[in-house]
């Protein structure tokens, strides 16, 4: 039996699931498992209760509008409130692009308004201008002092404003990010991290799995030092793709 073990839990997995998110959880399955770190994954599907203790790390992924539309209520209505409990006692929340716009208080697709589970303040309006799609990097600073890069891909109609106030998870480099123009990508508030950088996202920048990693479990960093050689060659190509 490992002595410890990384409970993650996917919420809607089967709608939110676009641009390998199951490849997101399994690097981190992986990667636990590679530093006898045990792993287990639940997940909370349409019409399913979240349960606010049950894991140390929630994953939403991204999804196309019509997905995102079940989703949006099902989250507003009964998985709310536990999100809220999970993030407050310091769970990892990590939702990608679909999840992400679904982080905040609405997502608008014309005069359609979507619930959002309101966990950060911050909005999404559906654009009719072009999809902001491309290779993308971002400088973020997760540790004081410590700045690094993360490289993806977006694709994505809505644009997200950020509140007064929050943060954003880092700003571009090269790309689009949140809205074409503000420079910002994504939000993070404490433990709860938004972006829009699918990518893969984890297999491309490994060390973000292992900061998630760790700061889901409460370990201190650097975890194990593990064989990198072809997750650093993943990450350079990204680099490389989105032109730095
Ligand atoms: N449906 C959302 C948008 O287009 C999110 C897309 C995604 O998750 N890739 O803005």
């Amino acid at each position: 039996m490992p002595e410890r073990t990384l409970r993650a839990c996917a919420l809607y997995p089967d709608l939110m699931n676009i641009y390998a998110d199951r490849g997101n959880l399994l690097l981190l399955q992986r990667r636990c498992e590679w530093r006898g770190i045990g792993f287990s994954l639940a997940a909370a599907g349409l019409g399913e209760p979240l349960d606010a203790d049950g894991a140390d790390l929630y994953y939403i992924g991204g999804g196309q509008d019509r997905d995102q539309r079940l989703c949006a209520q099902d989250l507003a209505e009964l998985k709310r409130e536990d999100l809220h409990a999970a993030a407050n006692r310091g769970a990892v929340i990590l939702a990608v692009c679909g999840g992400y716009q679904l982080l905040g208080h609405s997502y608008q697709l014309g005069s359609e308004i979507l619930p959002g589970a309101g966990l950060v303040d911050l909005r999404t309006v559906r654009s009719d201008g072009p999809r902001l799609i491309g290779n993308v990097a971002i400088e973020v600073e997760l540790e004081p002092g410590s700045r690094r890069v993360l490289a993806g891909f977006e694709n994505h109609g809505g644009r997200t404003s950020l509140g007064a106030g929050v943060s954003p998870l880092g700003h571009v480099i090269k790309g689009h990010g949140n809205d074409g123009r503000s420079r910002y990508e994504g939000v993070r508030h404490k433990n709860v991290i938004g972006t829009y950088l699918h990518g893969p996202l984890l297999p491309k920048n490994s060390w973000f799995a292992d900061w998630l990693i760790a700061t889901a479990l409460g370990v201190a960093q650097p975890l194990l030092e593990l064989d990198d050689e072809l997750e650093d060659a993943a990450h350079t190509e990204a680099r490389r793709a989105a032109g730095i």
